[in-house]
């Protein structure tokens, strides 16, 4: 997939011609020779475990009830340990005592990779500028979704034993009445 907005050239502002590099259409520049890659970019995501539940949060440009977890690009020169340490600690103040891996996840409809960690957190939460509120929920009340980080869920639950079911949806807790 190639980026729709990369026009210009990083090296020397060149306009970037499409051509085959490589078995696949890239954008490269005909002047000084720089080739857009366009590789996915590494999100860390976090199933953020606080005492036996879960915090599932809603970001401020998702849907009212569409809770999911915390999730943010890795930064260049740390692990992927720090940099699910440093978001989670950025967007709900949570420290981070231990981080496992869950498993590493494709997400080609966001040209991103998914490295999903269980996080065991401490602390109160406070939420930054970006989530609008969160929810705790039970372990065996998640319901996964089957793509990006939902996998994940759904491969942490397998991992302990917990049934679950899919939905078409990120997390929504059950409704207690009908929305329209
Ligand atoms: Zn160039």
């Amino acid at each position: 997939m190639l980026h729709p907005d990369y026009r210009y050239c990083p090296n020397c502002a060149s306009l970037l011609a499409v051509s085959a590099i490589a078995g696949r259409e890239r954008k490269a520049c005909p002047a000084c020779g720089f080739t857009h890659w366009n590789n996915p970019a590494p999100v860390v995501a976090g199933l953020v475990q606080l005492g036996d539940q879960i915090l599932l949060a809603r970001n401020a440009a998702w849907p009212p009830k569409t809770f999911a977890l915390i999730t943010g690009f890795l930064e260049a020169g740390e692990t992927p340990e720090e940099g699910i340490a440093r978001e989670v600690k950025e967007e709900t103040n949570l420290d981070v005592e231990r981080a496992s891996l869950i498993g590493v996840y494709e997400f080609t409809r966001k040209n991103e990779l998914i490295v999903a960690y269980h996080v065991m957190a401490s602390g109160s939460v406070r939420l930054s500028e970006e989530l609008v509120e969160y929810r705790m929920v039970a372990p065996e009340r998640l319901r996964p979704w089957r793509a990006g980080t939902g996998l994940a869920v759904a491969d942490w639950m397998r991992a302990r034993n917990l049934p679950f079911e899919f939905v078409d949806l990120p997390l929504r807790p059950q409704p207690q009445q009908h929305d329209s």
